[in-house]
């Protein structure tokens, strides 16, 4: 009867271990999950930070953060391309006032009422049309007045435009 007290008692205590290591490792999973909850705040702290430094320092930003600032003004300004090139697809338009999608054809918004913008005439050759409307190196000057050497893109409507908007160079 010993032996089987003994066999009996370490079973017992070995089942113990093996309940002990179970709740143990359940504890380590809720502590990793609780660090990953603290981390995003810390991260999301960092980021509100950084957001308020960009905001309230704007054109007086030290070089290490100016670079990361455009890097934010870079991404931003694609994501409004491919925001645009998907309202084009899906045949919307954003709202200059709320955002919201609305109909390309719409006058007014729906859902805020901001009068939304006029369409141009569309050209018979749309896309140097656009290019013209300003100078092709990128910079504000309008297209009447290039500031660049670049050819001007010629449109094929030239002729209904005013003789006097026309530059003069050769
Ligand atoms: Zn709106």
């Amino acid at each position: 009867m010993d032996f089987f007290d003994k066999l009996g008692a370490t079973i017992t205590t070995k089942s113990k271990d093996v309940v002990q290591k179970t709740k143990d490792i359940a504890e380590i999973v809720k502590l990793n999950g609780q660090i990953a909850n603290e981390e995003d705040a810390v991260r999301n702290a960092y980021l509100q930070i950084g957001k308020w430094y960009l905001l309230s320092h704007e054109g007086e930003l030290p070089c290490e953060a100016a670079q990361w600032a455009q890097a934010i003004r870079q991404a931003q300004e694609k994501i409004e391309r491919c925001q645009e090139q998907i309202f084009k697809l899906k045949g919307l338009q954003a709202c200059p006032g709320c955002c919201a999608q609305v109909d390309a054809d719409a006058l007014y918004c729906p859902r805020c009422g901001t009068k939304l913008p006029e369409k141009p005439e569309p050209c018979c050759c749309e896309e140097s049309a656009a290019q013209e409307e300003s100078c092709s190196c990128g910079c504000e000057q309008p297209a009447e007045d290039p500031c660049c050497e670049a050819e001007e893109p010629r449109c094929c409507c030239e002729d209904s435009r005013q003789p006097d908007a026309e530059p003069e160079k050769e």
